[in-house]
């Protein structure tokens, strides 16, 4: 066996989680080794190539104020952005684009090798090294150790992956790669539970093989949304092309109909939970069977590239019903199909056997991030990967570990969803998972993460200093606006904003109104000159109009935080709790909730069990 070098961190994995690990761990300044079986398919986006989207957007945002790649790569490739949820509240606004999936991964691997103390080495890791509960690096194809504090694995949907199309199955991580059996073998030898899930992909369509004119065009938003808080000058920096939209129809679902017993998922060949957000075309048929058609988005894979994901068709019926299917649908009646559709069943592991750091709470040094936890999706995956590295770095020297809380961070809601209640089936984040959205706007995630990334030492001075710059004007205009008075005689306000008012205001107060924009309000000349920075207009606004809710839901807060201090004994007995149900024994002795907050979210703990827990922390009864 071959020694080789030692790390202060090891990433396994080059998808999404693995890069933000990576990126995150080597930005604080330890020396980390990202592991990969293919450098070239480092940054891949496996199925749709698009980053952000409801509740996603707001993920990429966070992972951008912590310093990650995800924002600045998809600024750098998108092809076309637009802001989902623009008529709604501020708190479900979200941003979404179309990457070119080539310049994507191109832009995320020139800045990894540029990355002073991180080292890519190109290898299927096959075993862990542990030893007394405690990882202590990993055993490679090659028959090399490589040592580390931490380890971090993110092995995505290759863990004994299996791709099937209609009733014939193969290995597989996803389409190209081969699946991950030995690292999975081993890892089923170590007490981690597991299980099985499964997710899916559509058919791509040749472009020049496409009746565009018969089809409706969707353009991009003008102008165009951004994701990152530093964008670029360049920005957008490459063409903006459109997207079209296509329906099945009558006869498409007839086809899939007929065929359902072709289907690996209809026929039980395939038993893997798949994600109830994101179903397959027969899932659809069958489910919503009133329903004469659904909307599919024919998405471009790149500026050059010949290929259209069709999204809405993802599908693992055998390849002939495919193309039946395909060429029943408007405008693709002659449609070549240049890679069938495929679902695939991997293991993933049970999140509640990790700590909310996402460290293992079985093998000491050991996290893991991503798909592997249960969750499907780029940004889910790459903000549990940012979260990951973050920690596995603070566990080098035992430093106080970071978990930012449901309050502070979508970030927060994710993992605390995936370690208190684990997941049934494939975890998609969405913006009513989390019950503080108004104070989790997709706009304010560097005021809400910035400091923080700059204490870990994730993000550099200039942009600490671009930060506090916005700060400042945003208090400066606020305070400004809010000294302006204004009498209840005005006339310019009744002629000029239609308002008419009983007695004298000021600016702020007169931004709460629902008909006052920023924009109006400057356009009296008392409010002149105003600022000139979009997102700082856009903050102050959004703080004002809501700012009575936003303080009931500090209220709300800071009750539950006094909630939370009341901690739980870890190894208490609930059996000894007269006036608990059963099952909330059973439940609260397997889950052993740190908390009076961690027992309220976990899954089968009603309020009424927390109030008897509550009456028993009063008497003392866990002392
Ligand atoms: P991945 O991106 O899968 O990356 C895993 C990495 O681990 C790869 O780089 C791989 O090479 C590496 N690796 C694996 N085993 C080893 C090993 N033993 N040694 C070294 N390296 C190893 N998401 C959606 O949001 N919507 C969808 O519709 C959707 N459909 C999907 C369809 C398919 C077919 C697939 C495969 C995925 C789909 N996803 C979808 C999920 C999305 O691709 C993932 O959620 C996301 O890529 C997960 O990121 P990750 O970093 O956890 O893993």
């Amino acid at each position: 066996m071959l020694e080789i070098n030692t790390f202060q961190i090891i990433v396994v994995g080059g998808g999404h989680a693995g890069i933000e690990a990576s990126l995150a761990s080597s930005r604080m300044g330890y020396s980390t080794l990202l592991i990969t079986k293919n450098k070239n398919s480092i940054g891949s986006l496996s199925c749709n190539p698009a980053i952000g989207g409801i509740g996603k957007s707001h993920l990429v945002k966070e992972i951008d104020a912590l310093g990650g790649i995800m924002a600045e790569a998809i600024d750098n490739s998108g092809i076309q952005f637009k802001i989902l949820n623009s008529s709604k509240g501020p708190a479900v606004r979200s941003t979404r684009a179309q990457a070119d999936k080539l310049f994507y991964k191109k832009y995320i691997q020139k800045k990894l090798n540029k990355e002073k103390n991180l080292s890519i080495l190109e290898r299927e890791v096959t075993a862990l090294i542990i030893k007394n509960n405690t990882v202590l690096g990993i055993i490679t194809d090659k028959k090399e150790k490589i040592y580390s504090k931490s380890t971090i694995l993110t092995m995505g949907t290759f863990l004994k992956g299996e791709l099937y199309t209609g009733l014939k199955k193969k290995h597989g991580g996803r389409t190209g790669d081969h699946s991950s059996i030995k690292l999975a073998n081993f890892l089923s030898q170590i007490p981690l539970k597991n299980n099985r899930l499964k997710t899916g992909t559509p058919p791509r369509i040749k472009k020049d093989s496409i009746n565009f004119t018969k089809l409706v065009e969707q353009k991009g938003d003008v102008p165009i949304p951004h994701f990152s808080f530093i964008k670029s000058s360049l920005f957008p920096t490459l063409p903006q092309v459109s997207c079209f939209i296509t329906y099945t129809n009558k006869k498409t679902h007839e086809i899939i109909r007929e065929n359902l017993h072709k289907s690996p998922i209809y026929t039980g060949f395939l038993k893997g939970k798949g994600p109830r957000y994101c179903p397959s075309i027969e899932d659809k048929v069958v489910r919503f069977s009133d329903k004469s058609s659904h909307q599919i988005f024919l998405e471009p894979e790149g500026l050059y590239s010949n290929e259209i994901y069709p999204n809405g068709i993802s599908t693992s019926l055998p390849i002939p019903v495919q193309t039946d299917f395909v060429h029943s649908i408007c405008g693709l009646e002659n449609a070549q199909i240049t890679q069938f559709g495929y679902a695939v069943e991997y293991d993933f592991f049970d999140p509640r056997d990790l700590k909310l750091t996402l460290e293992s709470k079985i093998v000491k040094g050991l996290f893991l991030a991503g798909q592997i936890n249960g969750t499907t999706g780029y940004e889910e995956a790459a903000a549990q990967g940012i979260l990951a590295g973050i920690n596995a770095a603070l566990n080098v020297y035992k430093k106080k570990y970071w978990i930012p809380k449901r309050h502070e961070a979508y970030l927060g809601v994710l993992i605390d969803d995936l370690c208190t209640q684990g997941v049934k089936e494939p975890y998609r984040m969405f913006t009513s998972r989390a019950e503080h959205r108004l104070i989790l706007r997709e706009n304010n995630a560097d005021l809400r993460l910035t400091e923080k990334a700059y204490k870990l030492g994730l993000i550099k001075k200039n942009r600490w200093i671009a930060y506090n710059k916005k700060q400042e004007i945003i208090k400066k205009e606020t305070y400004r606006i809010k000294n302006i008075i204004i009498p209840c005689s005005s006339k310019i306000l009744k002629k000029k904003l239609k308002i008419l008012i009983s007695k004298k205001t000021d600016g702020l107060t007169l931004l709460k109104r629902p008909d006052v924009t920023y924009t109006k309000l400057i356009s009296l000349d008392m409010f002149q000159p105003g600022i000139n920075h979009k997102e700082a207009i856009e903050e102050i606004e959004v703080s004002a109009k809501y700012s009575g809710y936003i303080q009931r839901q500090n209220k709300e807060i800071n009750k539950q935080k006094l909630q939370q201090n009341f901690s739980l004994p870890i190894s208490f007995n609930y059996e000894k709790i007269p006036g608990l149900s059963n099952e909330a024994k059973i439940i609260l002795n397997k889950h052993k909730p740190i908390s009076i907050s961690q027992a309220s979210r976990t899954f089968g703990i009603t309020p009424a069990t927390i109030s008897i827990l509550l009456i028993h922390i009063k008497r003392g009864t866990f002392k």
